[in-house]
């Protein structure tokens, strides 16, 4: 198990995992999943019910470290990083069987008799990189899927969540097979060096910057990708929306996590009609939620580091909106309150960028084809919600936009229905996960067509091509 711990010191000195250590440590697992031991479902099965157990049992020491990462309620820490990926692997654990299985396929006359079958296999040593927003979920569920996959796996958890990393790179030795399943703690030069490898496929969590690095890396050895970005995820609340509960699940997707979830409702766009009656439901969820002052909250998280807060203060620079609630910032403390703004100008600073914080600019609209427009127009999202009352607006809006993935009248459940792929388009990424997605991305699906030793040669398709062969091929091809 490799299991390196940077100190900033031992950084500057020389990389405390070199690419000579990456090196030997893909060698090693290269080693260890040709012997063939990562294939049968049994030790699949073992590393799935090993991975649950950790979570499970060791909920107390990953709760604490989520809480000091991230302020986190220790509630919403359990929820949103620990039994939703139990809830993953236990979908894996279920339906593994049958996802690993062959699949029968049919087989055209003229190479009757014979047996076409899609079988998966694993794809090898995999890559799974993980960011610090939900440091446990976003590491574990894809480390999930490549086991459940049979594959070795070597996984980097995000060095912005230090306590969190150090955690999982403790536990995973703890609980999984050392000899295919490796945990490389670090930051940039440490990834740097894992990227120079040639991987079987890379699954990476994170800005589309760095995704564009991992792309380019990946592209020398021609491993495949997948690439899980963020982006500015829209909320689109019509006239004939349920205003309450329009307000209560972007408030949800909004503050949990003080705003630093990938399908957060980046901004909303209100009809104007009804700005006025949603902005009074979004400000009473968040006095309901919060109370009135969000600051002594125990279920309100904070930033996770003073350069994130200083990103968000200098967002909010006073330009192009007004403050419906909220507005204060506190960069040592890591605070930013819930804050709504209004009347938000589209050239303003916050809707330049991906937000990431729980600021919500709330922009009005006259008439759905603007919203639409700009939607299409602009970077895919990763996700597209929608609160409505008629069916045919949700027909009008899933037909004209494109998105990773899009929630009607609810926000972010959609990535907790596992028979649901999860993953962007576009500027949001390429590829998906979670559920048999999970499984199919780190598998190969292999076509195997068997044919009886037995056969008959019969040489249609060979030289010299006579007259009745041309015809009978022409009448069975
Ligand atoms: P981050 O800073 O933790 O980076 C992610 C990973 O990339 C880390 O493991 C880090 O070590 C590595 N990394 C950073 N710089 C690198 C470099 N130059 N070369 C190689 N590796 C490098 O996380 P982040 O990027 O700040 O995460 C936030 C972004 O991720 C947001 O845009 C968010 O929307 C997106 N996100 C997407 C999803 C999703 O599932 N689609 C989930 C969470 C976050």
């Amino acid at each position: 198990m490799s299991q390196v711990d940077v100190s900033p010191d031992e950084e500057q000195a020389a990389p405390a995992f070199s690419p000579t250590d990456a090196a030997v440590l893909v060698e090693r697992l290269r080693s260890a999943y040709a012997t063939g031991r990562t294939r049968p479902l049994a030790w699949r099965q073992q590393q799935l019910a090993a991975l649950r157990r950790m979570l499970v049992e060791r909920e107390g020491e990953l709760v604490v470290a989520l809480g000091e990462d991230l302020g986190r309620a220790p509630f919403e820490a359990w929820a949103a990083d620990l039994r939703a990926t139990v809830r993953e692997i236990e979908d894996l654990q279920r339906h593994l069987p049958r996802w690993a299985g062959p699949e029968r396929q049919k087989v055209p006359l003229l190479f009757r008799p014979g047996r076409a079958e899609v079988i998966p296999e694993p794809l090898g040593v995999v890559l799974v990189i993980a960011p610090w927003n939900y440091p446990v979920q976003l590491l574990v569920s894809p480390v999930a899927a490549a086991l459940a996959a049979g594959n070795a796996v070597v996984c980097k958890p995000s060095e912005v969540a230090p306590a969190t990393s150090a955690v999982l790179a403790r536990l995973i030795p703890e609980y999984l097979d050392t000899s295919a399943v490796a945990v490389v703690e670090g930051g940039v030069p440490e990834t740097t060096a894992l990227l120079d490898q040639r991987w079987d496929h890379i699954l990476y969590t994170g800005n589309g910057s760095v995704g564009r690095i991992v792309a380019a890396a990946a592209a020398k050895h021609l491993t495949p990708v997948t690439l899980e970005l963020g982006g500015k995820s829209p909320a689109i609340v019509t006239r004939d929306a349920n205003i309450k509960l329009a307000a209560s699940r972007v408030a949800f997707s909004k503050f949990l996590n003080a705003g630093q979830t990938c399908v957060a409702s980046d901004h909303v766009y209100v009809h104007r009609d009804v700005e006025e009656e949603f902005l009074d439901a979004l400000t009473a969820e968040i006095a309901q939620r919060y109370g009135s002052d969000p600051r002594s909250s125990k279920d309100f998280g904070r930033m996770i580091n003073p350069g994130h807060t200083e990103r968000l203060q200098n967002l909010l620079d006073g330009v192009g909106y007004d403050v419906v609630c909220g507005g204060e910032v506190d960069v040592e403390k890591r605070y930013v309150a819930p804050t709504v703004l209004r009347n938000v100008s589209r050239d303003s600073a916050v809707m330049g960028e991906e937000i990431f914080g729980p600021v919500l600019p709330v922009l009005t609209f006259d008439d759905l084809s603007e919203v639409t427009g700009a939607i299409s127009t602009g970077d895919k999202p990763l996700a597209l919600y929608l609160f409505t009352a008629s069916e045919r607006t949700v027909e009008q809006v899933v037909s004209t936009t494109s998105s990773g993935g899009i929630c009607v009248n609810d926000a972010i459940s959609h990535l907790l229905v596992s028979s649901l792929p999860f993953g962007g388009v576009g500027e949001s990424g390429y590829g998906s996960y979670h559920g048999r997605w999970g499984f199919e991305t780190f598998s190969h699906r292999k076509a195997v067509f068997r044919r009886p030793s037995w056969l008959v040669d019969a040489p249609l398709l060979n030289p010299p091509y006579s007259r009745w062969k041309r015809a009978l091929t022409r009448r069975l091809f």
